[in-house]
C-alpha cells in the first residue's frame, strides 16, 4: 500500500513550509526567509531559519534541518506516511485513494526486487525450522527459554546447511541471478554459481522501522565462525540505520515514552518475553547517531541496558553522549550478577527484571560510579581524573539548570568543591565553543564566482541545463571549493529532478551543509541573472589555470636549479600552451 509516487512532491510544493512550522515555532519574517528560536535545541536569540519557496529548514545553531514532512516527523514524532498524511490535510490537498504504485526509478524497482526477495527467504527459513534437520535447533530455542509465540512473533528460523538451497528456490521463484546477488543472501563461486550466505545457522529476520524483512542475522550452530554473522550492507540494509525490533516495538515506546536499548537479538527477545515490550537492540557495538535519532522520535526517555562485559561498558559510555544530545533522559542498567539481560531473565525471572528496571539509576549516578570505578578519588590526581570523566557528557546536557544541579551532586559525589567543577566545566565549555567557531569552509572563503553559479541552480530552472552542460564538459566541479554540492545539484538535475535541498543535505558532510544552508539563505546577495553563467565558468576555469601556471612555474624554477635544460625546455612548453588558454578566457 503507498500513496501515488508522485504525491509527495505535490503536496510539498503546494504546501506552505513557514505556515505549517509558524504553527508551533513563532516565526519572524527577514527578507524572504522566515527566523524564530529553534524547536530543537535551547536558544535566546533566533538561528532556526525557513526558506518558503526552497520549502527547507535549518537551524544555524545546531545543524537542524530538512523539508516540511522532516519537520512534521520530528516534532510530531510520526513516520513519513502519517507525516505526509497530517501536511497534506492542512495544505488542503485531497489525500487519494492508496493503491499498490509502480516503483518508478531503476532505484526503486531495484528495492522492491530485494523487498520482494527478502520476503520469501523469510518465509523459507521460517519453514526450515519445521525440517528434520532442524530438530536440535528446535530443542536449542526451547532450551534458551523462547516461548513458541515468540518464535512466531520474531519470525525465527533455520538456514539450512545444503550449500544452495535458498539460491536454487529463489532461482526457481523466477528471481534472475542479478536481482538476487545484491540481496546479500547469496555469494557468487568464482565458477559463476550461487551459494547461500547463511549455512545451517539460526535465523533472526531484521525488519525496517516500516514493517518489511530488509536483512537477516545468523547465528552459528556448530563451532563456525563468526558466531554471528550478518547480511552485509545492501540497497535496502543499513546496518547503523537499523535497530532491531524497532517495528514490533515503537507502539509499545510510544505509550510507555521509554525505550530500552539491549545489545543482541537474544537479549531483545528475552526482554520482550519479561513483558517488557518496549525493546530494541542496537545488534553492534556502540550506537550510531541515526540510531539515537530513530529513538528519540518515539519517546524522550532511554534505558541502555548493554552486557557487562568491557565492550559493552565501553558502548554504554560511547552512547550515553550521542543519546544526550538528542535531548534524551538517559538511565543506565546494569544488571547484578554480570548477566546479561538474556541470562539475568532466564536466572531470575521476569519480575527480577522489571524491578531492575525500575530502579535504574539516571545517567550521570552512573557515570559518577563509572568514574570512580576506573579513577577514584583518593589523591587530587584522581579527583581531576574522574571530574575529567564525567565532565564532557556534562556539557552534553541541553539544559542549564538540570546542569548545574548535576555539577553540584557531582561534586559531591567526587568529594570536590563544586566551584571547581563550575570553573573546570567553563573551561571545557570555551574550548568546545572555540572548536565550533573554526569552522572548515566558510561563506567568505568561497569564490564569488561558485556561490553564484550554486544559487543559479538552486534558483533559476532556466539556467540549469547551461551550467550543467558547460560543467559537464570540464572537470573544474572536482576542483571546486563546493564540489560535493554543485555535484549533487548536477546529479538531481541530471536525473530530471527539481533539486531538493533536503535530500541534498542527507549527502554532505556538516560544513557543507552549513554552507549549503547560508547559501540558501544569504539575505542580501543581488539577484543573479541567466547571462552571468559564461563569465562565472571563465571566471573558474581561469582561476583553476592560474593555479596550474603557479605550479608550473614553481616545477620550472626547480629544473632550473637542477640543470635540467630538456625538462625545462618542455615545462617552458607548457606554460605557453597555459598562457594561451587563459588568454582566450580573457
Ligand atoms: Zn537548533
Amino acid at each position: 500500500m503507498a500513496l501515488p509516487q508522485d504525491f509527495a512532491q505535490h503536496v510539498k510544493s503546494v504546501a506552505d513550509i513557514a505556515r505549517i512550522v509558524g504553527e508551533s515555532v513563532r516565526l519572524k519574517k527577514a527578507g524572504n526567509n522566515w527566523v524564530g528560536l529553534c524547536p530543537f535545541h535551547q536558544e535566546k536569540t533566533p538561528s532556526f531559519s525557513v526558506h518558503s519557496t526552497k520549502q527547507f529548514y535549518y537551524c544555524f545553531g545546531c545543524g537542524a534541518k530538512g523539508d516540511v514532512f522532516r519537520f512534521v516527523m520530528e516534532t510530531e514524532r510520526v513516520d513519513f506516511l502519517e507525516a505526509l498524511k497530517r501536511v497534506a490535510q492542512r495544505a488542503g490537498v485531497p489525500i487519494p485513494a492508496e493503491r499498490p504504485s509502480a516503483p518508478a526509478t531503476p532505484e526503486q524497482r531495484q528495492r522492491a526486487k530485494l523487498a520482494e526477495i527478502h520476503e520469501v527467504a523469510a518465509e523459507f527459513f521460517r519453514k526450515q525450522l519445521q525440517s528434520a534437520e532442524a530438530a536440535s535447533l528446535r530443542e536449542l530455542i526451547r532450551k534458551r527459554g523462547v516461548k513458541p509465540e515468540s518464535t512466531d512473533e520474531f519470525g525465527l528460523g533455520y538456514a539450512p546447511s545444503g550449500p544452495s538451497a535458498l539460491a536454487n528456490l529463489l532461482k526457481k521463484e523466477g528471481f534472475k541471478q542479478e536481482d538476487i546477488e545484491p540481496s546479500g543472501l547469496v555469494i557468487r563461486r568464482e565458477s559463476g554459481g550461487l551459494v547461500d550466505r547463511f549455512r545451517n545457522r539460526w535465523i533472526f529476520p531484521i525488519k525496517s522501522e516500516s514493517g518489511k524483512v530488509i536483512a537477516f542475522g545468523g547465528r552459528a550452530l556448530g563451532d563456525d565462525q563468526p558466531k554471528y554473522l550478518n547480511s552485509p550492507e545492501t540497497p535496502l540494509y543499513s546496518k547503523s540505520r537499523t535497530l532491531y525490533n524497532l517495528y514490533g516495538a515503537r507502539e509499545a515506546i510510544r505509550k510507555a515514552n521509554r525505550a530500552i536499548i539491549v545489545e543482541g537479538y537474544m537479549d531483545a527477545i528475552a526482554v520482550h518475553q519479561a513483558g517488557v515490550t518496549n525493546v530494541v537492540a542496537s545488534c553492534g557495538t556502540a550506537l550510531t547517531s541515526w540510531q539515537s535519532r530513530l529513538l528519540a522520535k518515539y519517546a524522550s526517555e532511554v534505558v541502555v541496558n548493554y552486557d557487562p562485559d568491557s565492550a559493552g561498558v565501553a558502548a554504554t559510555d560511547r552512547s550515553l553522549s550521542l543519546l544526550l544530545e538528542e535531548g534524551l533522559t538517559v538511565r543506565v542498567l546494569r544488571l547484578t550478577g554480570g548477566l546479561d539481560p538474556d541470562l539475568f531473565v532466564r536466572e531470575k525471572g521476569a519480575k527480577a527484571y522489571q524491578a531492575a528496571l525500575d530502579e535504574a539509576p539516571p545517567f550521570f549516578q552512573y557515570l559518577v560510579v563509572r568514574a570512580l570505578e576506573l579513577h577514584g578519588k583518593s589523591t587530587p590526581e584522581a579527583k581531576l581524573a574522574s571530574l575529567n570523566f564525567v565532565l564532557p557528557y556534562l556539557s552534553k546536557v541541553p539544559n542549564s539548570l538540570i546542569r548545574s544541579e548535576l555539577m553540584a551532586d557531582i561534586a559531591q559525589k567526587i568529594d570536590v568543591n563544586s566551584g571547581v567543577i563550575r570553573e573546570a566545566f567553563q573551561k571545557a565549555a570555551m574550548s568546545q565553543r572555540e572548536a565550533i567557531q573554526a569552522p572548515a569552509v566558510s561563506l567568505a572563503k568561497i569564490p564569488a564566482a561558485e556561490a553564484m553559479l550554486i544559487r543559479l541552480l538552486l534558483e533559476d530552472a532556466a539556467a540549469r541545463e547551461e551550467i550543467h552542460s558547460l560543467l559537464e564538459r570540464s572537470d573544474l566541479v572536482e576542483e571546486m571549493e563546493c564540489g560535493a554540492i554543485v555535484s549533487g545539484l548536477l546529479g538531481m538535475i541530471a536525473a530530471g529532478v527539481e533539486p531538493d535541498l533536503t535530500a541534498l543535505a542527507d549527502r554532505l558532510t556538516e560544513p557543507q551543509q552549513r554552507l549549503l544552508a547560508e547559501l540558501a539563505f544569504s539575505k542580501d546577495a543581488r539577484p543573479v541573472s541567466h547571462s552571468e553563467i559564461d563569465t562565472y565558468v571563465h571566471a573558474l576555469e581561469r582561476r583553476r589555470l592560474g593555479r596550474q601556471r603557479d605550479s608550473l612555474k614553481r616545477r620550472i624554477l626547480d629544473a632550473q636549479k637542477a640543470g635540467n635544460h630538456t625538462l625545462v625546455v618542455e615545462l617552458l612548453q607548457e606554460q605557453r600552451e597555459l598562457d594561451r588558454k587563459l588568454g582566450e578566457l580573457l
